[in-house]
């Protein structure tokens, strides 16, 4: 099954991502987790796309192709994966229809998660994380005892640049001018799904599960 998850940021694609992965056993390959980790090793590759992650903007798009040719020609892709955060333009979809008809295989489905704007900003401009552990907060939806204060390890809580506010607000227009038109690119390839993000992750996982039963592999 090789599948594309969409949405803006904070619609909870990383969350749910994963669900699929544990439920279906493909992997899921997260082109922001493979950025932050070059950025946290301090290698070339994340010395490039350090300013424009930071700023909320999309790293270029031959920079995430070349990135991604590379992951998917890994042996655990055989059998299919779930691809969070890729494509997100027009030319990275093309890039992937092109690589897929190379190795001779298709796309099975994209699921689109849909969050209005004002929602992403409560969501994401109030996450709080441990600089000790790294645990996660919610200044609305999961306080700390102590404000500002890790209640694992004690450590001070920090806001990640890419959730400030204005970040925030730059990454959902980017999302609404370079990513939407994916969701016009699929529906007419006939691999579109859309889901409601709102509401508890169960439940939007069980929406997910059954667009998924609908769709049989190639
Ligand atoms: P994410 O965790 O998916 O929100 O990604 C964090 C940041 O990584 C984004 O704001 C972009 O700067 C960069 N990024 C991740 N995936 C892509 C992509 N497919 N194309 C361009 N930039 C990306």
């Amino acid at each position: 099954m090789k599948l594309v998850l969409v949405g803006p940021p904070g619609c909870g694609k990383g969350t749910q991502a994963v669900l699929i992965r544990d439920e279906y056993k493909i992997p899921q390959i997260s082109t922001g987790d493979i950025l932050r980790a070059a950025v946290r090793d301090g290698s070339a590759l994340g010395k490039k796309v350090q300013d424009y992650m930071n700023s909320g903007q999309l790293v270029p798009d031959q920079l995430i192709i070349d990135v991604m040719s590379e992951r998917l020609a890994k042996e655990d892709c055989a059998n299919g994966y779930i691809l969070d955060g890729f494509p997100r333009t027009l030319a990275q979809a093309e890039a992937l229809d092109k690589l897929l008809i190379s190795k001779k295989q298709k796309l099975d489905g994209v699921i689109s998660i849909e969050v209005a704007d004002d929602e992403v900003v409560k969501r994401l401009a109030g996450r709080r994380q441990c600089t000790g552990c790294g645990e996660g907060y919610h200044v609305a939806f999961k306080k700390p005892a102590k404000e500002n204060v890790c209640d694992k390890c004690g450590s001070a809580l920090y806001q990640r640049d890419d959730d400030k506010e204005e970040t925030v607000r730059a990454r959902l227009s980017v999302y609404r001018k370079q990513t939407e038109p994916l969701l016009n690119y699929y529906d007419k390839k006939d691999l579109l799904k859309r889901v409601e993000g709102k509401g508890n992750i169960e439940e939007i996982f069980k929406n997910i599960s059954s667009l998924i039963s609908e769709i049989t592999p190639q």
